[in-house]
């Protein structure tokens, strides 16, 4: 680290967050903060300077164990509490995350580095998650259908459904937008009647940490929330192998979620997985340059492209292919690098040295391949883990700058010169991962065809990555099992039984 870094780059925190940082950070099980059993602690980092921001405790296999036994013990009351209480519960958590959104926000800025406009959104976006669930507590309904022909024949019956809580459910989640991405398993598994077992990326603990104690201020009983920080090869590997872990819900990398499928055999505990991506961007002849050059430039470098839907393969038609190239490098280097506490910052840092290593090692594998460097390429010259948003022209599909997520601002960028709508969408499709996309063009034929060829959960024209709390985001292929967000998300956290009598 260099030694000119101060604290925060200078920048003003809130009076709650100055408070929240020095903690301590224990572990919440059973509705209290405990020490870690093996008295182990760990240090997150601010990514924008380097400097240490908080020291925080690191659970084991014994500390799963408890957190996991307080869920299963907590279960059956949280299960049939009646779904009036269950919804008002959530919708005061969040309340209570609306009075807390400042700390929440600077949290996130602080301990991953995205820009502070983004955590607000990401914040708004949480909160608007938890309402959403709390409402939809009140529509978990099963339904009556015609009972078994061999019932019927003998006399009335009646065959119902109910839809159940899966039971207890292991949260692990990654630190790339660290809030997010557990409220999106946390809300809809206690809506559903879960008792949830969090376990926050060791990068990222504290805006997680922060929730937990906003749901014991709120009343959620012991037992229905825990959170147990720690490494993945231990406290995760131990959540995701418990054998009174019912359902894991994870979101990382493909690699973890492939050790998350073989720890989940021993009781065959249901799992969904978001995973990587690698989402392709097709830039037809006709898109409005305008709206493409910086919206496929940001499709790739929105949150220092540490984003699992990031379009970081750019497919563009030869006819435009130059211009578009020329338009998103003069975005690239005039984009604003900083700290996310800034209010001009477009880009932060890089979450740790090892990422920074990770996606320079990708830049000069890219040179030695013989890509094309049209922008940025170097670690930017100052504290904090930063690289220029970095654009690759004339790439191709042997190359591992195409073929691997490399979750760094990096991209890809190549020509085709055919119409053919189906040999455009097998260049999009030639690889393993399927999660995200998008088309860009002003032809509406075009972009449905398009946009139903391309083989990945979520496609988005004229634009990138929209997500929204009600619309099902998953991934096809090595992206994932499940969906998240809406209806399909909370009915990832149930269980359907059909129940039949004879009246
Ligand atoms: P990661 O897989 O390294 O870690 C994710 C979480 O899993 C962390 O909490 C980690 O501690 C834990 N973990 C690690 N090894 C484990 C093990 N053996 N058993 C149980 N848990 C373990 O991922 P990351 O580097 O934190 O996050 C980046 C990855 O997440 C990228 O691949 C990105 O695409 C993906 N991601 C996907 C989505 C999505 O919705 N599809 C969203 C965000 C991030």
């Amino acid at each position: 680290m260099t030694l000119d870094a101060t604290p925060f780059d200078g920048h003003a925190i809130a009076a709650s967050t100055r408070a929240f940082l020095p903690g301590p950070h224990r572990l919440l099980i059973g509705g209290t903060w405990v020490d870690a059993q093996g008295g182990q602690s760990h240090v997150t980092r601010d990514p924008a300077t380097g400097l240490e921001l908080a020291r925080f405790q690191i659970g084991g296999a014994t500390d799963v164990d408890a957190a996991v036994r307080a869920a299963a013990a907590a279960f059956p009351l949280w299960a049939r509490l009646s779904a009036a209480k269950r919804s008002a519960l959530l919708f005061r958590l969040a309340r209570a995350m609306e009075a807390q959104a400042e700390l929440l926000t600077e949290l996130d800025v602080l301990d991953n580095g995205m820009p502070i406009a983004i955590a607000r959104l990401t914040v708004a976006n949480c909160i608007e998650m938890v309402d959403y669930y709390a409402g939809a507590v009140l529509r978990i309904e099963g339904a009556t259908m015609p009972p078994p022909r061999h019932l019927a024949d003998l006399g009335e019956a009646l065959t119902y459904t109910l839809r159940e809580p899966v039971g207890v459910a292991g949260l692990i989640v990654p630190w790339n937008v660290p809030l997010s991405t557990a409220i999106l398993k946390l809300a809809p598994a206690l809506a559903a009647g879960c008792t949830v077992v969090v376990k926050p990326s060791e990068e990222t603990p504290l805006s997680i940490l922060a929730l937990g104690q906003l749901a014991l201020e709120t009343g959620f009983p012991a037992g229905v929330v825990n959170i147990v920080n720690g490494f993945g090869a231990d406290a995760g590997a131990a959540l995701a192998e418990h054998p009174l872990v019912d359902k894991i819900s994870f979101t990382g990398s493909t690699a973890t979620g492939r050790r998350i499928v073989q720890a989940a055999l021993g009781n065959l505990k249901k799992v969904s997985l978001e995973l990587g991506g690698k989402s392709p961007v097709i830039v037809m002849p006709d898109a409005d340059l305008e709206q493409a050059i910086p919206g496929v430039a940001m499709a790739c470098f929105f949150l220092q492209g540490q984003n699992c839907m990031a379009g970081t393969r750019i497919f563009a038609h030869a006819a435009i292919y130059e211009a578009l190239l020329e338009g998103m490098a003069a975005f690239a280097r005039g984009m604003t690098l900083g700290h996310g506490l800034s209010d001009q910052t477009q880009q932060g840092p890089l979450i740790s040295q090892g990422q920074l290593d990770k996606v320079l090692g990708h830049i000069e594998g890219a040179k030695r391949a013989g890509a094309r460097l049209v922008a940025g390429g170097r670690r930017v010259d100052r504290p904090g883990w930063f690289v220029e948003p970095t654009i690759f022209a004339d790439t191709h599909a042997d190359m591992a700058i195409e073929r691997e997520e490399i979750f760094g601002p990096v991209m890809a960028v190549r020509r085709f010169d055919t119409d053919d709508l189906d040999a455009i969408a097998a260049l999009a499709n030639d690889n393993i991962y399927g999660l995200s996309g998008s088309v860009w063009t002003r032809d509406l034929s075009t972009a449905h065809r398009l946009a139903g060829r391309i083989r990945s959960g979520h496609v988005s024209i004229n634009c990138h990555g929209a997500v929204g709390t009600n619309i099902p985001f998953g991934g096809y292929g090595q992206s994932g099992w499940g969906r998240e967000f809406g209806d399909d998300g909370l009915g990832a956290f149930l269980e359907t039984k059909a129940i039949t009598v004879r009246l």
